[in-house]
C-alpha cells in the first residue's frame, strides 16, 4: 500500500511574529509537491498567525501539546478545541522533551492522544528510546511499551501518524542511519500488526525524527518503512523545503 509522504516541522519554543510569518510565506512561495503532506507546529501563541498566513493551504498547522480537558481550571494548559479555534488541525503528543522534562507518562500521553482525536484533531504521536536504552538493546521494547499505552485505549488509528524519534538523535546532529531507522520502523510496524491489526499497521505512517536535514533526507528515500520526517531545528530554516522535496 502506498502511504503518502509526510513532513512535520516542530518549531519547539522558537519564533517570533516576524520569523514565523517569514517561514510560512516562504512555504507559500515554495511550489511544494502536491503529493506531500506537510504540517508545521509553531509554539501555541503563533498557531493563529501561522494558520492565517498559510494562504496557499499547502501546509497544515499543528500544536506541540494539548491537555486532556475541554475547559476549566487548568492554568497554562490548552484544550484541543482551542487549538481547532485557531485554525490548526493537528497536535504533537509524546515528544521526548515533554516525556523527559515535564515527566509525562505513557498513560498520560495516551490519554492526551485519545482526547485530541475525540475532539477532532489529528495527532503526530512521538515515541523513541534514550541512548542508554539503545545501548541496552531495548529500543523496540521501549517503542512497544509507549505504543501499547495508546493502543490500550485507542482502536482507530487512521488519524494518527507515528514519529519514531530516538532521543539521542534529537537536536544533537547525530541522525540514525537510514538502515537503523528502517529496521526500527519495520519492528514498530510488526508490533502494531499484532496490537492494532495488520490493515491499520500497514496504513499508519511512521516518520523518522532526529537531526533530519536537507542533506541527509534523500538518504532515506528507498527505506520502505520510513514514510517521512518530523523535523526540529531544520524546520526553521529554508532547507525545510529541501526535506519536503526530498522524495520528488
Ligand atoms: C524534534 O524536536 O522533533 C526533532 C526531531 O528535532 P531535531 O530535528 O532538531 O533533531
Amino acid at each position: 500500500m502506498a502511504r503518502q509522504f509526510f513532513v512535520g516541522g516542530n518549531f519547539k519554543m522558537n519564533g517570533t511574529n516576524e520569523s514565523i510569518t517569514a517561514i510560512v510565506e516562504n512555504l507559500n512561495k515554495a511550489d511544494l509537491p502536491e503529493n506531500v503532506q506537510v504540517v508545521i507546529c509553531p509554539p501555541a501563541p503563533y498557531l493563529a498567525l501561522a494558520a492565517a498566513k498559510n494562504t496557499q493551504k499547502t501546509v497544515e498547522v499543528g500544536a506541540q501539546n494539548v491537555f486532556t480537558k475541554a475547559s476549566g481550571a487548568y492554568t497554562g494548559e490548552i484544550a484541543p478545541q482551542q487549538v481547532l479555534d485557531t485554525g490548526a488541525t493537528w497536535t504533537l503528543t509524546g515528544h521526548s522533551e515533554r516525556r523527559t522534562i515535564i515527566k509525562e507518562s505513557d498513560e498520560f500521553i495516551a490519554e492526551k492522544t485519545k482526547f485530541a482525536l475525540d475532539s477532532g484533531l489529528k495527532v503526530i504521536l512521538c515515541i523513541g528510546e534514550t541512548l542508554e536504552e539503545r545501548k541496552s538493546g531495548v529500543t523496540l521494547d521501549v517503542c512497544a511499551r509507549q505504543l501499547d499505552a495508546v493502543s490500550a485505549i485507542i482502536k482507530d488509528w487512521k488519524n494518527i501518524v507515528i514519529a519514531y524519534e530516538p532521543v539521542w538523535a534529537i537536536g544533537t546532529g547525530l541522525a540514525a542511519t537510514p538502515e537503523d531507522a528502517e529496521e526500527t520502523h519495520k519492528g514498530i510496524r510488526e508490533h502494531l500488526a499484532k496490537t492494532i491489526g495488520a490493515g491499520q499497521a500497514e496504513a499508519v505512517r511512521i516518520l523518522y525524527g532526529g537531526s533530519a536535514n536537507g542533506k541527509n533526507a534523500p538518504d532515506f528515500k528507498d527505506k520502505v518503512n520510513v514514510d517521512g520526517f518530523l523535523v526540529g531545528g531544520a524546520s526553521l530554516k529554508p532547507e525545510f523545503v529541501d526535506i519536503i522535496k526530498s522524495r520528488s
